[in-house]
C-alpha cells in the first residue's frame, strides 16, 4: 500500500487545503487489507465474529417433511375428495414419535406441529377443519389442499448448499442456524487489534483531583465504547503528556503491537499538539486535514515502529481530534468502516434516508457537516429531524441527547425549515 504524501504537514495547516470526505474515504479504502489469521471458536462465542469461511450445510433442515399444523395427514392422491368422506384414523405422531408404518388409502393419521409426515402422506387438514367420529374423521371441502401444512425436506437449507457466506458478521438467527445444522465450533477471522491513547497536558484521569484548567480524559472511554461494540482487540494505552520523546515512543509502542492506532487530541496546529509532527518521522501521512465540521484535524496514514524496510511491519494511524464530539463524529465516519473492512467483513454501510428538517440550518458550500440530530416519526410514518441545541465539537451531552446525524453534503448550502435532509440514525451505527 502506498499512502499519498501530504508533505504539507501540521505546522503549514493555516494554508494547506482541507480534503474532501470522500478523497479521504478512497484514500482510507484503497489502504485497507484484512486480516488474514483465522481461529476456531465455539458456537457461543462466534456471535459478532467474522466468518472465515462459506458454511456448507451437510444435511437437509429440516431433515424429514414434517407437520406445520395439528390436524390429520393424509395422501391427497388417495382422497375421495367429495366431501363428507370418512378416512380412518389409522394412529398418531407427535414430534420426536413417528407414525412407524405407511398410511394407506381412505386412512389418515392424527398428526401434531413438528411430526415427521408417515410414509406416504403429502397433506396436512387442520383440526379445526375437521370432524372427528371415533376412529373416523372427515374434513370441510375447501380445507383439502393439496400439499398443505406440510413442511418439505431442505425447505429452510438443502444440504449441500452454502448456508453461510464467508465474511459474514454472525448475528443471533445466524447461531441458531448453524445450531440447527449440528455446527459446534466456527472458523472465525482474528480480531482486529486496535491501540489507543489521548494526549494532552491538561488530562487527568478519573480519580484524580481537577486542578485550574484540567479536564477528564473522555476520550479513552467513548473510543473504548465504540471499539467493544464493533467486536474489536482493545488496547489502552492511558494518556500521554504533549512531549515528542513520549509521544513517539507511544506510538512506536503501539504500532508494534495493534494494526490500527488511534490518537486523539494534537493533530491540529498548535505549540502543544505535537502528535502529528511526531509521526513524520516514522510513518507516511496521507492528509491531516478535512473539509467537514466537526473533525477538521483528523490525520491518516500508516507507522512503521521498526523503520520502513521490506516487509517490515506497520500499523494504520488515525490522528483522531481532541474535542469528545470530533473524535465519535470521525471515528463513526472514518475508523468504523476501515475497522469493518479490517475485519474481513462483508456488511452493509449504515442506514441513511431523508427527513424533513424542522429548523432552517445554516450550512457554508465547501465541507461536509454531521449535525447531532433528534429524528421523531409522526402518526402519520413521516420522519422529521431537529439539531440538538449545542452544535460545538466540545459538547458530549450533544451526542448523548441526539439519536442521529444530520449528514450536509460537501456542496451543500443553506437549508430551509421543512426542506428533506439525509439522516444517519444511531440505531445500527452506535
Ligand atoms: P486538541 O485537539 O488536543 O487541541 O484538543 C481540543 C480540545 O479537546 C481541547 O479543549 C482539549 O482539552 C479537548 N480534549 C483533548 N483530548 C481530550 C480527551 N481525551 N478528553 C476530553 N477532552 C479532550
Ligand atoms: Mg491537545
Amino acid at each position: 500500500m502506498t499512502i499519498p504524501k501530504d508533505t504539507s504537514g501540521p505546522s503549514s495547516s493555516a494554508t494547506a487545503n482541507p480534503l474532501p470526505v470522500d478523497a479521504a474515504r478512497t484514500i482510507i479504502r484503497s489502504a485497507l487489507t484484512p486480516v488474514e489469521t483465522t481461529e476456531h471458536v465455539a458456537l457461543r462465542a462466534a456471535l459478532g465474529r467474522v466468518l472465515a469461511r462459506d458454511i456448507v450445510s451437510p444435511i437437509d433442515v429440516p431433515a424429514h417433511d414434517n407437520a406445520a399444523m395439528d390436524g390429520y395427514a393424509f395422501a391427497y392422491g388417495t382422497h375421495p375428495r367429495q366431501a363428507p368422506f370418512a378416512l380412518a384414523v389409522a394412529g398418531e405422531a407427535r414430534a420426536g414419535h413417528p407414525f412407524e408404518r405407511s398410511c394407506g388409502a381412505l386412512e389418515c393419521v392424527r398428526i401434531m406441529t413438528g411430526a415427521p409426515m408417515p410414509a406416504g402422506c403429502d397433506t396436512v387438514v387442520p383440526q379445526e377443519f375437521a370432524t372427528r367420529t371415533g376412529s373416523s374423521v372427515t374434513f370441510d371441502a375447501q380445507a383439502i389442499v393439496p400439499g398443505a401444512n406440510c413442511r418439505r425436506a431442505g425447505e429452510d437449507l438443502a444440504r449441500g448448499r452454502p448456508a453461510l457466506k464467508s465474511g459474514r458478521i454472525i448475528r443471533p438467527a445466524d447461531l441458531g442456524l448453524l445450531a440447527s445444522l449440528g455446527v459446534a465450533e466456527v472458523a472465525v477471522r482474528r480480531r482486529v487489534r486496535v491501540a489507543f491513547f489521548s494526549t494532552g497536558d491538561e488530562l487527568r484521569s478519573i480519580g484524580e483531583p481537577l486542578d485550574t484548567g484540567a479536564v477528564y480524559d473522555s476520550n479513552r472511554y467513548t473510543l473504548h465504547a465504540m471499539l467493544a461494540r464493533l467486536d474489536i482487540e482493545a488496547l489502552d494505552l492511558g494518556v500521554v503528556r504533549d512531549e515528542p520523546e513520549t509521544i513517539e515512543a507511544a506510538l512506536r509502542a503501539a504500532a508494534g503491537s495493534a494494526d490500527v492506532v488511534l490518537t486523539s487530541g494534537g493533530v491540529s496546529v498548535g505549540d502543544a499538539d505535537l502528535t502529528a509532527r511526531m509521526t513524520a518521522t516514522f510513518g507516511d501521512v496521507a492528509f491531516w486535514q478535512l473539509a467537514m465540521r466537526p473533525g477538521r484535524p483528523l490525520a491518516f496514514g500508516r507507522l512503521w515502529p521498526d523503520g520502513r524496510a521490506a516487509g517490515s511491519r506497520s500499523a494504520l494511524y488515525f490522528g483522531l481530534p481532541g474535542n469528545p464530539v470530533a473524535v465519535m463524529v470521525s471515528f463513526y465516519q472514518f475508523v468504523r468502516e476501515a475497522l469493518v473492512v479490517m475485519s474481513g467483513a462483508i456488511a452493509p454501510g449504515p442506514l441513511q434516508f431523508a427527513a424533513a428538517s424542522s429548523a432552517a440550518i445554516k450550512k457554508r458550500p465547501g465541507r461536509t457537516e454531521f449535525l447531532r440530530a433528534v429524528a421523531t416519526r409522526d402518526a402519520a410514518g413521516r420522519w422529521s429531524v431537529a439539531p440538538t441545541r449545542s452544535q460545538s465539537s466540545g459538547v458530549l451531552s450533544s451526542m448523548s441527547e441526539a439519536n442521529c446525524f444530520i449528514v450536509l453534503a460537501h456542496d451543500q448550502g443553506d437549508v430551509p425549515a421543512g426542506e428533506n435532509v439525509e439522516i444517519m440514525p444511531f440505531e445500527g451505527l452506535i
